[in-house]
């Protein structure tokens, strides 16, 4: 007892309580050199205090690792810390200094590459998986005005939640999804068109314009006829997203114009269908005409059509393209893919793949070799497009409310 009592007593007055600052004490080693400063409590700096917490609250909590606005603050570069001026401690400065300087050229990047273009200044911020630049005006969320900054945040804080249940609901390991989107979303028409020339290479018609495969991208412009409020942009955009990540998962291809539109728009609608239960989405390739198939609401209308028997077959509906299948079509898509992901049923073959996420990406990947729908079939479910169809069916009889 006696011993361990003195040990400590002079482990404590080795350190000198009340000393002058001599060398470094032992928990300060490895990190930064100690500096004397009481001004900045002996760090070297201190914190930027330019923004406000309620803005650096909304920028952390959207998992931004870059924002235009932070990266525009003339005293820290972006870095929030700002140099102490009572005195000098080189490796922090030198350090604030390089993550400055990397900031400031990722913003000069953002300038040149899109304000340039559009010859005026936009927001920008970045996430781990989207580069995403908005100009959208404030908007009502819920009872609360969100300013663009604001709604920038909150988009970038969905669109990596969006993100994440996709990885999850279809089991795909981070290694097939390797790259960021890139997303643009204007109030101006004439930013949108020079966007869409730009980074999409195409004309812009209707919302937005996707480039899918190699790159993933989409532009769109916020039209009140066609977007009415928030909730509907949020659909929209994780309905768009959707369709970026299925062509972007190992292998690059858009399986949209190799005859696999009803997994590519199904899966797209899945997940509108996941955030509330409403797909009301529409891409600017998929060619429809009646915009709100029964407002969005398809459970029931997709039963109705099951039990009255009048329902285009599986053989039909799947083997168009993406901007070949009607607005009907869309709903009975999202269906089978409904199924296939949530489904009830038995089968061995999604088990060895581990699960019914993975069977679904091994159909897919099928898909993109440029094989038919039956092939995607057998390789993910070991059946045939009349097995699964019957067995679709009598799943949405069984599940799917009446009224
Ligand atoms: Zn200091
Ligand atoms: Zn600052
Ligand atoms: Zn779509």
């Amino acid at each position: 007892m006696m011993s361990t009592f003195l040990l400590a007593v002079l482990a404590v007055s080795a350190h000198g309580i009340g000393q002058k600052p001599g060398p470094k004490p032992v928990d300060q080693q490895g990190k930064d050199p100690y500096v004397n400063c009481p001004y900045c409590n002996h760090v070297g700096d201190k914190v930027c205090k330019k923004h406000s917490k309620a803005k650096m609250g909304w920028v952390t909590d959207s998992g931004s690792i870059r924002c235009s606005v932070v990266a525009g603050c003339k005293t820290c570069r972006g870095t929030l810390r700002e140099d102490c001026k009572h005195c000098e401690n080189q490796t922090v400065e030198g350090r604030n200094k390089a993550k400055g300087d990397e900031i400031q050229a990722w913003l000069a990047e953002r300038r040149t590459t899109v304000d340039g273009l559009i010859g005026h200044k936009v927001l920008h911020a970045e996430s781990r998986w989207f580069r995403l630049t908005f100009d959208l005006k404030p908007m009502m969320v819920g009872r609360v005005r969100y300013s663009t900054y604001r709604l920038m945040h909150l988009y970038l804080k969905r669109f990596e939640a969006h993100r994440a249940l996709f990885q999850e609901v279809l089991q795909v390991p981070m290694r097939d999804l390797p790259d960021k989107c890139d997303i643009y979303m204007w109030r101006d028409g004439r930013d949108q068109v020079f966007a869409a020339t730009k980074f999409t290479g195409m004309g812009s018609s209707g919302v937005g314009i996707k480039l899918m495969g190699l790159h993933s991208r989409y532009t769109m412009q916020f039209i009140r006829r066609q977007i009415r409020n928030d909730e509907d942009l949020h659909r929209h955009m994780v309905h768009n997203i959707a369709h970026l990540l299925v062509s972007q998962m190992i292998p690059h291809q858009w399986i949209g114009k190799l005859k696999a539109g009803w997994i590519d728009a199904g899966i797209a609608h899945y997940f509108e269908f996941k955030l509330d239960e409403k797909c009301t989405t529409y891409c600017w390739q998929e060619v429809v005409k009646e915009t709100n198939f029964k407002g969005g609401k398809w459970l029931v209308p997709v039963r109705r059509k099951v039990a009255s028997r009048q329902i285009p077959s599986f053989a039909a509906v799947s083997t168009k393209n993406t901007d070949q299948i009607g607005p009907e079509e869309h709903a009975l898509a999202f269906s089978y893919v409904h199924f296939l992901l949530e489904g009830d049923f038995e089968n061995d073959l999604v088990k060895k793949h581990g699960g019914k996420g993975r069977a679904l990406c091994v159909a897919i990947r099928v898909l993109k070799a440029k094989r038919p729908t039956r092939d995607a079939l057998s390789a993910g479910y070991g059946w045939n497009p009349l097995v699964f169809e019957e067995k679709w069916k009598e799943w949405v009889l069984r599940t799917y409310p009446v009224r």
